[in-house]
């Protein structure tokens, strides 16, 4: 036998399974909801014009592809804090705050699990109930022990709110705990502001280390508003990692870009951990890639291409909330006697729909696909499909 010989097939990917069913389905009709991409009305993702204008900059001014700095773009990495802490953050003129361009938001979750895992050993690492499903194998895989705390409650379909700052107050000081920074994936029940506050309470004085993942930044609220969590965890002092994504808030998914930002206690110490994130950058992959970097980078300092992105942005915003309006409408109308409301008050691109895995297993048959856990993607309802899925579900339910 060699040393292949023995290697078990890996367990398949529940989301891409979905895909892969949903391609091989011959139905003309069939309608994918259980992807974690944002869609148009058209079914399309779209290309944004301002990446296109920033694009069109970028090719009049050909540049040879050199390597970025361990870091990132300069330009980019300092655009990018920026939006993520606000460009008058005390953390930023302060010299306290570091952001290394990272390959999408998953590379910086890995950046910051490596880096974390260097100086924190042997600290637990706290997700929320249910999470992203890489948070936890990304942890894992950067040698944690990975746990949960309460979050999401089926009876409300909401949070469960109570459970989760049980468990936060629970936590051995050091810990880490990963905190969605808005829209969470894959629920859509976010915390209120006056949730946050008991939270980051919680948070400071049990001194554990808050991870803040933002991957959907301005898709809840707004930019600003989506960001407020990140600036009032910078104000209130203590160590602070944050990884954002412009996976879906400029539509750049493949060409991976993102950010983690590290807020340190002092410009001197902040100086010190960028040179070991370095570290951990240059034994991962060296250096991130140029192209998506220069394109955000391009929008966020053109003042007309910024404008043109945050209406975009605003646009893709708007439109989902306008798929849960009518959904909930529509399925009021289809079947009055469920309760769909919560969808209007969930936050993101997802809604924990409360469906359940049997009744996902019959809309399968109808060539409508959603993940067995409920979670359907509102950001792929549209004009023309929103009445097939509502007659489907109000069939199943
Ligand atoms: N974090 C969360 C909560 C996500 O939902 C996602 C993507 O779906 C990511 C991180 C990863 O983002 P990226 O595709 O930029 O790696």
């Amino acid at each position: 036998p060699s040393l292949f010989s023995a290697i078990d097939m890996a367990p398949r990917d529940p989301i891409l399974g979905i895909t892969e069913a949903f391609n091989a389905d011959q139905n003309p009709a069939k309608i994918n909801l259980g992807v974690g991409v944002y869609y148009d009305d058209n079914g399309k993702v779209p290309l944004l014009a301002c990446v296109q204008k920033a694009e069109e900059i970028l090719i009049a001014a050909p540049a040879p592809r050199t390597y970025l700095p361990i870091e990132g773009l300069a330009a980019y990495d300092k655009a990018v804090q920026e939006l993520v802490f606000g460009a008058d953050s005390a953390v930023i003129q302060e010299k306290r705050a570091i952001t290394v361009q990272a390959i999408g938001g998953t590379g910086a979750l890995k950046i910051g699990a490596d880096f974390l895992k260097r100086f924190a050993p042997d600290a637990q690492v706290y997700i929320s109930d249910p999470s992203w499903e890489n948070h936890r194998a990304l942890f894992e895989s950067a040698g944690f022990t990975v746990n949960n705390y309460s979050y999401y409650d089926p009876g409300t379909h909401g949070v469960n709110f109570a459970g989760m700052i049980a468990d936060i107050k629970a936590m051995p000081a050091g810990s880490i705990v990963l905190l969605h920074a808005c829209c969470h994936n894959p629920t859509g029940a976010d915390l209120t502001s006056a949730q946050w506050d008991e939270v980051i309470a919680a948070v400071t004085t049990g001194g554990l280390v808050p991870f803040l993942d933002m991957a959907y930044q301005g898709f809840g609220a707004g930019i600003a508003e989506d960001g407020a969590v990140v600036r009032r965890f910078a104000d209130a002092g203590g160590p602070l990692l944050v990884s954002n994504s412009f996976s879906k808030s400029f539509s750049l998914y493949g060409e991976r870009v993102g950010a983690l930002s590290v807020v340190a206690a002092s410009g001197e110490e902040a100086a010190r951990l960028m040179s070991q994130v370095k570290r951990v950058v240059r034994t991962n992959y060296s250096n991130p890639p140029v192209h998506g970097g220069k394109v955000v980078a391009t929008v966020l300092t053109t003042p007309e291409l910024r404008q043109l992105w945050e209406d975009e942005l605003a646009g893709m915003r708007v439109r989902i909330k306008e798929m849960r309006e009518a959904f909930v409408a529509k399925l009021k109308a289809k079947a009055p006697s469920h309760d769909f409301d919560f969808v209007r008050d969930q936050v993101g691109m997802f809604s924990y729909s409360g469906l359940t895995k049997e009744q996902v297993g019959k809309l399968r048959e109808q060539s409508i696909y959603a993940v067995d856990t409920g979670r359907i993607c509102v950001a792929a309802l549209n004009s023309r499909n929103i009445d097939t899925v509502i007659d489907a579900i109000a069939k199943v339910l």
